[in-house]
């Protein structure tokens, strides 16, 4: 009975410092009010934000997707930035609000309700993993006054502003897209923690609460992802077309940080084949392509000096809490460029390949198109050598090492990441921990 007593306490005791220190990291060392960059639109217009507060649940508000048509959200959401710069007091212990104006900044400088490839960001998400089939992804889309259009984008999250969108938010608790102007606020698709925010903020704001846009299909929407992923989404669009409608909104978003911290809901723990998958870390997964791209998990995941990492068959997944203000809060690994170590420069440059100065190698012709769809630089990383033919498998299949992983091409012409993390894992180094306490 005391052995089993001293290991409870022991579980409780691991419980506790895990709690102490995991939603404090942030907290502890970060100041109230701090100026961030995302990235760069199509056209290479920064994509900034600024984030007030420190508390361990994110809540985002997000601008002007529909560009220059809905110029009078980007100056809502600007006004909303200066108002909670000058008032960070208004933000509450428990919540970081993260605020960004235009995520379309090349629509709104050229007036225009698509980003600068014509594609509409609001049609542009991967929204499969919600549980509302007619809102999939599509490329001819729907909009008001019933014009249909081939604006969804190539393929889903095709554009830089959506993959900003997308990775900036894998660590958000609940999220507010502005739009205008049709008078109603409407939450993710069937997404319990979505309606009960859209409910409240309709309420703050005085405008009227849907529980669906029913007009017309919106696919491939920023909300629908979001709800599919966990994160609380709302879409409020505003009255008129041309007025910021600041006291209304202003009144929303404080009643969203009145209700507080617990309405917000955490990222969920899911299990894949059998293994828990950190909640952050599993949403990464999902939505950059799951089991396809980057197979099951072979281990729990694992607690790291800066964070959590989770080895998977093709990919290992790290997750860094205080790179929350920006897009890599997760990253793959540089499994690649362990495997090869430094590579040498290039030998030879293909005309027709996109040439990469910083390691002297080109994006092999094969590999491009998956390269690309797939996340591109983000994702992979730079190439590290040329496409080389591997003499390690049975017929010889071609190569090309990047930071993040390796890929090959199968005989059948199929496209694939090495599973480094498989092999890592069969030569057992990564079978114990070597620090800090396992996640369950
Ligand atoms: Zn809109």
């Amino acid at each position: 009975m005391a052995v089993a007593k001293a290991t409870w306490i022991r579980a409780w005791a691991a419980v506790m410092l895990l709690m102490l220190f995991v939603p404090g990291a942030l907290a502890e060392s970060s100041p109230p009010v701090v100026h961030f960059t995302l990235g760069s639109s199509t056209q290479g217009r920064v994509i900034e934000g600024v984030r007030i507060g420190s508390g361990p649940r994110k809540l985002a508000l997000i601008g002007n997707t529909h560009g220059g048509p809905e110029a009078n959200t980007y100056e809502l959401v600007k006004q909303l930035a200066t108002y909670f710069e000058a008032h960070p007091g208004d933000v509450p212990a428990g919540i970081r609000l993260d605020i960004v104006p235009t995520i379309n900044p090349d629509g709104l400088a050229l007036g225009t309700r698509q980003n600068a490839n014509g594609v509409d960001l609001n049609r542009n998400m991967d929204t499969s993993a919600d549980s509302c089939p007619e809102n999939d992804w599509q490329h001819v889309v729907e909009g008001a006054y019933g014009i249909v259009s081939p604006t969804g984008g190539p393929y889903p999250e095709s554009e830089v502003e959506s993959r900003i969108v997308r990775d900036f938010l894998l660590d958000a608790n609940a999220v507010v897209f502005f739009h205008s102007n049709a008078g109603v606020v409407f939450p993710a698709c069937d997404h319990q923690p979505s309606i009960t925010l859209a409910k409240i903020f309709a309420d703050g704001a005085h405008y009227s609460f849907i529980p669906k846009w029913n007009k017309y299909a919106i696919t491939g929407g920023m909300h629908d992802w979001a709800g599919g992923l966990g994160i609380a989404a709302i879409t409020p669009e505003l009255v008129t077309g041309d007025q910021p409608e600041y006291e209304q909104n202003l009144g929303g978003v404080q009643a969203l940080l009145k209700v507080g911290a617990p309405l917000l809901p955490s990222p969920q723990e899911h299990r894949e084949g059998g293994l828990p998958v950190q909640p952050v870390i599993w949403r990464a997964w999902k939505t950059w392509g799951a089991q396809a791209l980057f197979g099951q998990p072979l281990e729990p995941p694992r607690r790291t000096a800066d964070g959590w990492s989770q080895l998977f068959e093709r990919a290992r997944f790290e997750y860094r809490p205080a790179q929350s203000d920006s897009t890599s809060v997760v990253q793959l690994a540089l499994l690649g460029r362990d495997s090869v170590g430094r590579a040498a420069p290039a030998v030879s440059a293909d005309p027709n390949a996109r040439f990469f100065s910083e390691t002297g190698h080109n994006l092999a012709a094969p590999f491009a198109d998956y390269w690309q769809t797939n996340g591109g630089l983000p994702m992979f990383g730079l190439p590290l050598t040329e496409a080389e033919t591997s003499a390690e498998s049975d017929p010889p299949r071609l190569r090309q090492v990047f930071e993040r992983g390796v890929l090959e091409q199968g005989s059948n012409g199929h496209i694939a990441l090495l599973p480094l993390g498989r092999q890592l894992w069969a030569q057992g180094d990564m079978h114990t921990p070597t620090s800090g306490v396992q996640a369950r």
